[in-house]
């Protein structure tokens, strides 16, 4: 079994929210259109997907940040079993609280906690490198964000608004533009405007 197939046995069996393969494959692909050759994650989980990018070349800086303890421990072993210690930086800690690692980056990610997207976006973006991307995941959380009726449990409805006022935020930048799709769990795909 390949090691990104182990990992997302891992997740399925352990319940941990990785991105979906469709979602994965629209990054892989953005990043590849965009030649990105640094990118910074925040929310690493088992670092399925910093693994899976650092992959695409001997020359991708990879910048991964995580909170949980346990995702830590699961992500360092991951990361050596895979034999990318030298490319990839873990960053343990709270991303709204470190300090901003160094440098520019050619990809943004975002895809740590959902009702925190735009204090992520507010933090991260001058980091932002000049024709850089900025992708964030989950946007419409099982459908939920277009029909927060749909679900009667009071927490999963003020995430889900929380993405809605996030996608709303995204809109009204004047100096980004984002395009949304449908891929996924929803896709939110944002860069300066030229
Ligand atoms: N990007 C991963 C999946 C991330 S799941 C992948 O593609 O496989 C979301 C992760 O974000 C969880 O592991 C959670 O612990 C972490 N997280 C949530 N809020 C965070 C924060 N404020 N700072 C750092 N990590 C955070
Ligand atoms: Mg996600």
């Amino acid at each position: 079994m390949s090691i990104q197939d182990e990992m997302k046995e891992f997740a399925q069996d352990h319940a941990i929210p990785v991105m979906m393969d469709e979602g994965q494959s629209f990054l892989i692909s953005k990043i590849k259109e965009n030649r990105c050759m640094s990118f910074l994650e925040i929310g690493t989980a088992i670092a399925k997907t910093s693994i899976l990018v650092a992959s695409l070349s001997d020359e991708m800086r990879v910048v991964t940040i995580e909170r949980n303890p346990d995702m830590i421990e699961q992500a360092k072993l991951n990361i050596e079993k895979a034999g990318f210690q030298n490319q990839i930086t873990l960053i343990e800690g709270d991303a709204l609280e470190i300090e901003n690692p160094e440098g520019f980056f050619d990809c943004i990610f975002i895809d740590a906690a959902k009702a925190q997207y735009t204090r992520f976006f507010d933090k991260y973006c001058s980091l932002l490198s000049k024709n850089g991307i900025i992708i964030t995941d989950n946007m419409e959380f099982h459908g939920l964000v277009k029909h927060p009726e749909n679900t009667k449990n009071r927490n999963t409805r003020q995430l889900v608004l929380k993405i809605a006022k996030y996608h709303d935020y995204l809109e009204s930048l004047s100096d980004f533009e984002t395009e949304f799709y449908s891929i996924g769990d929803g896709i939110a795909l944002t860069r300066r405007k030229s």
